[in-house]
């Protein structure tokens, strides 16, 4: 270990972390790999990282040994805590430890100027809702610079899904909407202590501008949510679940009722999400 901290499986036996299944806890042990996955977030010196789920403070360990400004670290499980901080004073005043759930932790940045990247190896059961709070940040573009994060390689594919393929859907839409995403590494269900039942993949996301008309982040989930729950039908049909003029709201988005949710583009759908969110405005 380059930090001369004990090895994880003995931080793992000492402090008691066996894995529960309720928390998504899938450790990472190998140090290799955790730097490697810090290297494709990118520099972090003069960067505040924001990590969910440190656990018994693999990744953070090879964040830190990077030399960030410094680490926040959000842990629900009291029983990391300790082992956290022992990770804390090996790295006097870099790591900050919140003891809370994710889904609830709101991170303010300092000043304007603070450089902020999210790195995690998400517990799978909150995986997609933290990625749709993320890129639902007010104002845009958002408090971070990137975010890097495991998701089970399903829903990695399903994020970087390009329209037309069979995985497109929500959540390609939400996150292609206002981020570029990319699949930047696949691990085997191996490469995790204990193994989960599927491989992984870590996704890099960068904010972008956000593709076609503006609109707000929950009509893009409503419109999405109807047009792929039923993504086989016409989206005339479709759209009826959310809509009492559905003909008229898809001619005044320019979309061929006629079409399913999978032939629709990101623009199309943003399209959709304004005409939808000036009807329930109203
Ligand atoms: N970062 C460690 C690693 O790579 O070995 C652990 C990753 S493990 C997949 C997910 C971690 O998220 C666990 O430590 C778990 O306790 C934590 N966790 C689960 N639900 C959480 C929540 N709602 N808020 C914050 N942390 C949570």
């Amino acid at each position: 270990m380059p930090d001369d901290l004990p090895p994880l499986r003995d931080v793992i036996r000492s402090h008691g972390l066996n894995a529960r299944k309720s928390l998504g806890q899938n450790f990472l042990l190998d140090l290799n790999l955790t730097s490697r996955i810090v290297r494709l977030a990118g520099p972090v010196e003069d960067t505040t990282v924001i990590e969910v789920g440190p656990g018994p403070g693999g990744l953070t360990r090879a964040i830190l040994a990077e030399g960030p400004r410094k680490v926040i670290a959000v842990e629900k499980d009291d029983r990391c805590i300790a082992a956290l901080e022992d990770v804390s004073s090996h790295y006097p005043g870099k790591l900050f430890i919140r003891n809370q759930d994710a889904l609830e932790f709101d991170y303010k940045p300092e000043t304007e100027a603070e450089r902020i990247r999210i790195i995690a190896n998400l517990p799978y059961n909150i995986a997609t809702r933290l990625l749709i709070k993320w890129l639902g940040a007010s104002p845009w573009p958002p408090f971070y610079q990137s975010m890097t994060l495991m998701f089970q390689k399903e829903v990695a594919q399903r994020i970087c899904a390009p329209s037309g393929s069979k995985a497109y859907g929500r959540l390609a839409v939400l996150a292609r909407w206002r981020t570029r995403p990319e699949i930047v590494l696949t691990l085997p269900a191996r490469a995790f202590t204990p193994p989960p039942k599927v491989d992984s993949c870590v996704v890099h996301f960068i904010p972008t501008e956000p593709v076609g008309v503006p609109c707000r982040l929950k009509d893009l989930e409503t419109v999405t949510a109807a047009a792929f729950g039923q993504r086989r039908k016409m989206l005339r049909s479709s759209m009826k679940q959310i809509s009492d003029n559905p003909l008229e709201m898809l001619t005044g988005a320019g979309i061929d009722p006629r079409q399913r949710a999978e032939q629709l583009s990101i623009d199309d759908f943003t399209q959709l999400a304004q005409i939808y969110g000036s009807y329930t405005a109203a």
